[in-house]
């Protein structure tokens, strides 16, 4: 369906845990994290009544994401439930892979079409600094088996922290020089706790692309999938660069998505706190025809834009595991 700008929304991100078994410095805090009891959480029913419901909107594309996606328990069962809701032509899922090796077979023959990883360092040292304690041998591991199944494109994001990794920009080319993945270099965004997030720390992708071009040569190609990246293919090499500049270029007008919390609260933008209660009402028995045109109701209220240059907001009280990145 169109929202009120004329955007057509043909996707939905649905976090389904706001539980991980990582914990990224610029997205969960260390410690202290409150857990959603069980019951607060949406039902694997509950999923699957909105992903009905968002189908009947015209809704094609489902990404699971979280906290972390494969932490949710019979995760595979769930994709091929919503694999297997009319008009839902794609299930994906976003990862931060470190458990995915040993999943990948039984996603994939659930109907798990593509996955994107989240990698922000090729050094275990750093790896295990930004993530505080996770294993890039894992993460990689994942990432192997994506390719070896044949999942493609097979996506990788790189969320680029000036004095972090700006020094491993090439390296991360070189991967997909060598390898067919597509590497997607994210601008830092000012997003949640804002606890290691500061501007000095904010590469512009303008930047980031003129150090790769000094190495190699980008050639534009289509957009691969449902994503605002800007895609280029390395001559030469085997697969893509990505640039996704939600800070200093924002793709609002092109935005086609929509975000579900774990909670069961729908986002209609990543920026704006405005939410539906989605949950509540699927707990006092709302049917798929109601349900369907509250979720309407919501599309058609979903801001122009976001105002993320300004910083995240001090109505803004969600963290970026809780909405759902
Ligand atoms: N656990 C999964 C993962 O890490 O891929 C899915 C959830 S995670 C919140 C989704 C994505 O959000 C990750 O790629 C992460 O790098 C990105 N992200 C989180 N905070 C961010 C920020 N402040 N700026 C840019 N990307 C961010
Ligand atoms: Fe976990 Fe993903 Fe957040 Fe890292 S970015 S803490 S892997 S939810």
């Amino acid at each position: 369906m169109l929202d009120n700008y004329g955007r057509s929304i043909s996707y939905i991100r649905m976090s389904v845990t706001d539980r991980c078994n990582l914990r990224c410095r610029y997205c969960m805090p260390e410690s202290g994290i409150k857990k959603l009891e069980h019951s607060k959480i949406l039902s694997f029913e509950d999923i699957i009544a909105i992903a009905e419901a968002v189908s009947d909107l015209g809704i094609s594309k489902i990404r699971l994401t979280g906290g972390e996606p494969l932490v949710r328990t019979k995760i595979t069962a769930l994709v091929e439930c919503l694999a297997a809701v009319k008009g839902i032509e794609e299930v994906t899922l976003t990862t931060n892979g470190t458990l995915f090796a040993r999943m990948a077979r039984a996603l994939h023959a659930g109907g798990l079409k593509r996955v994107n990883f989240s990698l922000d360092s090729l050094v275990q040292e750093k790896y295990s600094f930004i993530t505080r304690g996770g294993s890039l041998q894992d993460a990689w591991k994942g990432i192997l088996a994506a390719m070896e199944i044949g999942m493609h494109p097979v996506k990788v994001n790189v969320v680029i922290i000036k004095g972090f990794n700006d020094d491993e920009i090439l390296d991360f080319a070189e991967l997909a020089y060598k390898f067919p993945l597509q590497i997607r270099f994210i601008e830092f965004m000012p997003v949640g706790d804002l606890l290691f997030w500061d501007q000095s720390k904010v590469i512009s992708i303008r930047e980031v692309k003129s150090i790769i071009t000094k190495q190699y040569n980008l050639l534009h190609t289509a957009q691969v999938g449902n994503g605002p990246a800007e895609q280029f293919s390395l001559e030469g090499g085997q697969g893509g660069i990505g640039f996704i500049s939600p800070l200093s270029n924002h793709f609002c007008a092109k935005c086609n998505r929509i975000r579900l919390t774990a909670e069961g609260k729908l986002r209609t933008c990543l920026y704006d706190h405005h939410e539906t209660d989605l949950k509540s009402v699927l707990l006092q028995g709302i049917n798929r025809a109601e349900l369907a045109q509250m979720i309407a109701q919501a599309i058609i209220r979903k801001p122009e834009r976001h105002y993320m240059n300004g910083g995240w907001g001090a109505n803004n009280n969600r963290k970026m595991y809780q909405i759902g990145g």
